[in-house]
């Protein structure tokens, strides 16, 4: 057996989307698991197409997930020697002709097409619907039905792995094969995306870049697992969440699925809430910061990367955080006094008078606890104490949590009140009281 070979071949028409996460993924994992090659090809032969900075950011995501290839990246627009060389061949075979400035290859129209697919097994197509295609364009450069099967052919690619819409033009490859008296590589035809509902993924959803799920705030460790998981799981466990290496051993391409994989945005949320979880708060505070560097609106409200401020701001948001797009709105309510309707600092059926009487309670409470004790766990105990004297304990905790916060849910009042500290909590309450006497 031969050294496995597996290629990812975008054309730079865009930023790279998780469909093509997706099989660069899978090329790579199915490379790496054989001790086999992983080569980016860039298949830049439609001019029209190319979009500017689209080859620089497929290779800067590659790296960012850790898809390092062996070899490329290898640009079709440098190989057209190659593609004209093979034309003449087909013309002077009497397999292609000239038809005006272009040249197409002559199809056979009866019998049938059959390959084994991995993902598929066999696959039979007719092959009476075919027509003669372009193989080589006006314009001098080959059409992609051309120059991926000649560099597939020249690189020894073993493994062609690739999204399904390729399936039908497979009586075209057959033939050029056949043509050139090649061996034809084995084929995995990964199945479509599809939206919740089943349908083709709509256009808002597929072409968000990988680079906008970046932006948005999902670890990338939560995208590529996120990936790996449209179309793919392992058969005998219900394990959802997987590092690249863990991949790297337990991902199956024959346990690919056929049918179109569901994408689902939800399930992308919770692997990244799960990772955000898992994370030791350190590490996490350092991917912030990471985050936030590339981010303007962390700059709103003056957010300073005060270590330890922000270490506590994530210990306590962490376990219901989705994505780093919230911190902002979450670090500004630390460092900026809310603005809020005072009918919010209303417990049940609490009257003026009782919502005041509660603040000045909670104002004299922290007022007589020094800064050394400021601690959530401190706060806590006195504020207890005090609530027994209260029909209902909401009736103490909730208008300061609500002077504190100014939002409807928001985390508990103590631990919003030590990251304040004593100062900015006493503004706050004083404020609220302000606020209520109108
Ligand atoms: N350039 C093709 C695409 O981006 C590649 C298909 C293939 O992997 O052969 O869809």
């Amino acid at each position: 057996m031969h050294e496995i070979k597996t290629r990812f071949a975008p054309s730079p028409t865009g930023f790279l989307h998780l469909g093509g996460l997706r099989t660069a993924l899978y090329n790579y994992l199915f490379a790496k698991q054989n001790s086999g090659e992983f080569i980016l090809r860039i298949e830049d032969t439609d001019r029209a197409r190319t979009v500017d900075g689209a080859e620089e950011n497929i290779i800067e995501t590659l790296k960012t997930f850790g898809l390092y290839f062996d070899k490329g990246p290898i640009r079709q627009s440098e190989n057209l020697d190659r593609y004209r060389e093979c034309t003449q061949e087909l013309i002077n075979k009497g397999a292609a002709y000239k038809d005006g400035d272009a040249v197409r290859f002559k199809m056979i129209k009866d019998g049938a097409t059959v390959f084994e697919d991995i993902i598929r097994g066999e696959i039979k197509i007719e092959n009476k619907l075919q027509e003669d295609f372009v193989i080589l364009k006006s314009d001098g450069y080959p059409t992609y039905n051309l120059a991926h099967l000649v560099d597939d052919h020249d690189m020894a690619i073993t493994h062609v792995i690739r999204g399904e819409e390729f399936i039908s033009s497979m009586p075209k490859y057959a033939a050029l094969h056949r043509a050139f008296d090649w061996e034809i590589p084995r084929y995995a035809h990964l199945p479509l995306l599809l939206d919740k509902n089943r349908a083709k993924l709509s256009k808002r959803e597929g072409e968000m870049s990988v680079y906008d799920f970046l932006h948005k705030g999902y670890l990338k460790e939560a995208i590529i697992n996120f990936v790996a998981l449209l179309g793919w799981h392992p058969s005998k466990s219900d394990k959802e969440l997987f590092s690249l290496e863990e991949l790297t051993n337990e991902f199956r391409l024959e346990h690919v699925q056929k049918s179109g994989a569901i994408f689902d945005m939800t399930k992308l949320d919770w692997i990244n809430r799960e990772y955000i979880k898992r994370m030791p708060v350190e590490t996490l505070f350092e991917r912030v910061k990471e985050y936030g560097e590339k981010d303007q609106s962390f700059k709103i409200g003056g957010v300073e990367f005060n270590k330890e401020r922000v270490l506590k701001i994530l210990e306590l948001e962490k376990p219901r955080l989705t994505t780093f797009s919230e911190l902002p709105k979450i670090f500004f309510m630390f460092n900026v006094e809310p603005k809020y309707n005072p009918e919010l600092l209303k417990w049940k059926k609490m009257t003026n008078a009782e919502i005041n009487k509660s603040l000045e309670i909670s104002n004299n409470i922290i007022e007589s606890i020094d800064d050394a004790n400021f601690t959530k766990e401190y706060l806590e105990k006195i504020f207890l104490e005090h609530a027994k004297e209260f029909k209902d304990r909401g009736e103490l905790l909730w208008p300061f949590r609500a002077a504190l916060s100014g939002k409807e849910s928001s985390p508990g009042p103590f631990e919003i009140s030590e990251i304040l500290g004593k100062e900015e909590s006493l503004r706050r309450v004083k404020k609220a009281i302000e606020l209520l006497r109108g």
